[in-house]
This record gives structure tokens, C-alpha cells and sequence, in this order.
């Protein structure tokens, strides 16, 4: 197989777009990416063929909509490996499935005991697990990491020992764009016997994610990070942890039964699932999957590395531009600071132009600081980005330079 993307481009209406008369040059894929008209035509075709709630089985509709919502299930586990269907709880998105796993945690976490993060965390999996140790008296530490991004491992094992409960890393980091070894350091975490929670917002949309392979418990993401829609995401998790991890949300669904006094949960995956799904959204996530796993994953990688190759050659040429994030084994992610230049002033010049990126805090305000900045500028690239876009980009920031100088 091989990689065509002017041929992926147009399975993305929004991608033909003009913003103010020129074309769209979009290239904030780490906030969210964009969606091909199969995932599109999936939640119209739910909407308009069977939209009902699933698990009330009482009438065709409700069968079809579960039918689909349970092929979603499936198509997740298949795609990052899982072994089981069960293992895979459908949540809101990675937030949402960072807080289950530490609502949980918090239950049973006692003074004496460590959470291990590290200093590239997004505030989804710094803030969440600080707010667990400060509701159940254990101590957060907070592994660092070198100027240029990369994660300094020999001071992260040290950050690890007897008394470490949870290791809680990104996959990759969103303002970095730094890949963290996650074998080795869940490896490194297991001597200890903790568990090891994945943060793969931005991993998910770059790699083979064989979660097995990987030997983490919790692997969280968010399906708009990979072609699906918003408000869908996925938890998942070894089945031995999952079983009797403890329940933060109740509710419908997730019960065995109940009496006006007490209740009992119901079995995987349900007593993590608490209220009416998002159905669409799930059904959205697994055509998702199932269009990305069609590409040759191998070509993909090799486009985004091709990418942002030739993104760091040309940075290199633009005086006063300064890259945030330059670590040996880094991904499509292109933060910077310029001289004499605010990240929201250079993203508004930009915009001007229809190229769109981020700018501010990344979400990471911990981050900024440890790197003596307030924000950067983020260009991130997709599968269906181009060379030209990438030229296009720093003819952009020349003029943003010029007009700002
Ligand atoms: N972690 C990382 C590394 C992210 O990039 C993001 C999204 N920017 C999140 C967590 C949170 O994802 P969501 O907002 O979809 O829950």
C-alpha cells in the first residue's frame, strides 16, 4: 500500500475550505483533527436510521443502535489490541478517563503513598492526580525532564520506589511533541509494583498502539484526536485492575441491583459506564479506527516524519525563532517563541492568512514555567498535510515577522 494524500485530502470536506478567500491551511491537529466523510456519514446514518438507546432492548431500534454501539467496542479493541471487549470503557475523552481512573485511586491512596508524574504533563494528567494527592494526603512527585523536552530517565527511576502507587505519563506530549519510551518506563514502574497510567491523547493518532505490547494497566484517549467526534474517548484498562476498580460515577447502566437502602455494580464494562452513552459518538469513534487502520501505518508515520523533518529544516533558517521541544524521538508537533513576537500575535497574523495554529499555554502552564516561557506557538501536523502547507506555514511566519519587527 502506499500513501497518497492528495487522495486522503479529499475524504476531508472541511480540508477544501477558504478561510478569508485562502485556503485552509489547518494545522492545530494537536487540539483536535479533522474527520473524513465516513465519520461524518456514520453519525448521520445513526441519527437518521436507528437512533434509540442502547441496552433496553425492547425494539429494533434499540437492538440496531446497540448493535453498532457494541461493533465500536469491538473496533476500539481491535485497533489498540486489547484482550478483551471489556477492557474498553467508552468515556468522554481523556479527561474524563484520567479522573476515573484517579477518582478511584483517591479512594485508597493513604499518606505515605506517591504518585509519579512527570514535568510535560497537560494539565488532564498533572491537575487530576494532584488533586488526588491532596485529597488523600499522598505526595505527588514530579519526574523532570531536560531543556530540550526529553524526559531524564535515570532521575525518573529515581523519582520511583517501594511506596510509588500510580506512574502517570504521556504517550507524547502535546507541547513538546516528545515520545516518552512508554515500555521502558512502565518497566522501570512495575519493579515497584504500581500501576502505570498512559496519557495517549496525542499517541493514539501517531502509531500502532498495542496496548499489550506496551504492558501499561490504563491507556486513556479521546476520539477527536483520531478522525472521531468530540465528546467520545475511551479508558481502557487491564481487565485484573479494572474488575474491582472502585466506581466514581452512578447510576443507570452501571448497577446488578438495587434496593431503596443499597446497591450492587453490575460486570465490566458496564459498572464503569454510568448513564446514556454517547452513542453516535462511539459508533463515530469505531469507523474512525477502522478508516485509519485501512492506511499503511508505516507510510503514514513516514509522511508525518517527512513533515516535520522539513518543518525543523526550515525553522533552523528563520532568525530569532526558537523551538520548544527538540528531543531526538519527537512527532509532529511544532512549538516555538520568536523575538520580538507574542505567540497570540503571531497566530492572529497567521489566521489572516488561513493557516491556523495554537498559541498560549498548551494547556501545560507547569511546562512554561519549568522552560521560562508564558506560552509558544504550535504548529502540529496530520496525515493529510502537506509539504506545500509546511512552506506555506513559514512563508506565513515570515510575513507575521516582518509586520511584527
Ligand atoms: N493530554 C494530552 C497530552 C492532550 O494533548 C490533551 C488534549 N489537548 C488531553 C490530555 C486532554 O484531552 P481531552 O481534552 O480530549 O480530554
Amino acid at each position: 500500500m502506499s500513501f497518497d494524500v492528495a487522495a486522503i485530502r479529499k475524504e476531508f470536506p472541511i480540508l477544501s475550505q477558504t478561510v478569508d478567500g485562502k485556503p485552509l491551511v489547518y494545522l492545530d491537529n494537536g487540539a483536535t483533527t479533522q474527520k473524513p466523510q465516513v465519520v461524518i456519514d456514520s453519525l448521520v446514518n445513526f441519527y437518521t436510521q436507528c437512533n434509540a438507546n442502547v441496552h433496553r432492548g425492547a425494539h429494533q431500534l434499540s437492538d440496531e443502535a446497540t448493535r453498532r454501539y457494541e461493533k465500536a467496542r469491538d473496533q476500539v479493541a481491535t485497533f489498540i489490541n486489547a484482550a478483551h471487549r471489556n477492557e474498553v470503557i467508552w468515556t468522554s475523552g481523556t479527561t474524563e478517563g484520567i479522573n476515573l481512573v484517579a477518582k478511584g485511586l483517591a479512594q485508597q491512596l493513604e499518606a505515605g503513598d506517591e504518585v509519579v508524574v512527570t514535568e510535560m504533563e497537560h494539565h488532564a494528567n498533572l491537575v487530576t492526580w494532584q488533586q488526588a494527592c491532596l485529597q488523600s494526603g499522598a505526595t505527588l512527585r514530579v519526574a523532570p525532564i531536560f531543556d530540550n523536552g526529553e524526559l531524564d530517565l535515570d532521575t525518573f527511576k529515581a523519582s520511583l520506589g517501594p511506596n510509588t502507587r500510580m506512574v502517570a505519563f504521556p504517550h507524547v506530549s502535546n507541547a513538546l511533541g516528545t515520545v516518552n519510551p512508554v515500555k521502558e518506563l512502565t518497566a522501570m514502574a512495575k519493579a515497584y509494583g504500581a500501576l502505570v497510567l498512559v496519557d495517549g491523547a496525542q499517541g493514539i493518532a501517531h502509531g500502532d498502539v498495542d496496548v499489550q505490547a506496551l504492558g501499561c494497566d490504563f491507556y486513556a484517549f479521546s476520539g477527536h484526536k483520531v478522525f472521531g467526534p468530540t465528546g467520545i474517548g475511551v479508558l481502557w484498562g487491564k481487565q485484573s485492575v479494572l474488575e474491582d476498580w472502585p466506581v466514581w460515577l452512578t447510576g443507570g447502566e452501571m448497577i446488578a441491583d438495587v434496593t431503596y437502602q443499597s446497591a450492587t455494580w453490575g460486570a465490566l464494562p458496564n459498572r464503569l459506564e454510568a448513564g446514556t452513552p454517547n452513542i453516535a459518538g462511539a459508533i463515530g469513534l469505531g469507523t474512525a479506527l477502522d478508516w485509519f487502520s485501512n492506511l499503511d501505518i508505516a507510510a503514514v508515520q513516514a509522511h508525518e516524519k517527512a513533515l516535520i523533518d522539513a518543518a525543523m529544516t526550515q525553522a533552523a533558517d528563520i532568525q530569532g525563532m526558537r523551538l520548544i521541544g527538540t528531543a531526538p524521538n519527537k512527532i509532529g508537533i511544532l512549538s516555538f517563541v520568536m523575538d520580538n513576537a507574542h505567540p497570540a500575535d503571531i497566530g492572529f497574523i497567521l489566521d489572516r492568512q488561513g493557516i491556523a495554529i495554537r498559541t498560549g499555554d498548551n494547556c501545560a502552564q507547569p511546562l512554561m514555567h519549568r522552560l521560562g516561557i508564558n506560552g509558544t506557538a504550535r504548529a502540529s501536523f496530520s496525515l493529510y498535510n502537506t509539504l506545500e502547507e509546511v512552506s506555506a506555514f513559514f512563508a506565513g511566519l515570515r510575513k507575521a515577522q516582518t509586520m511584527l519587527g
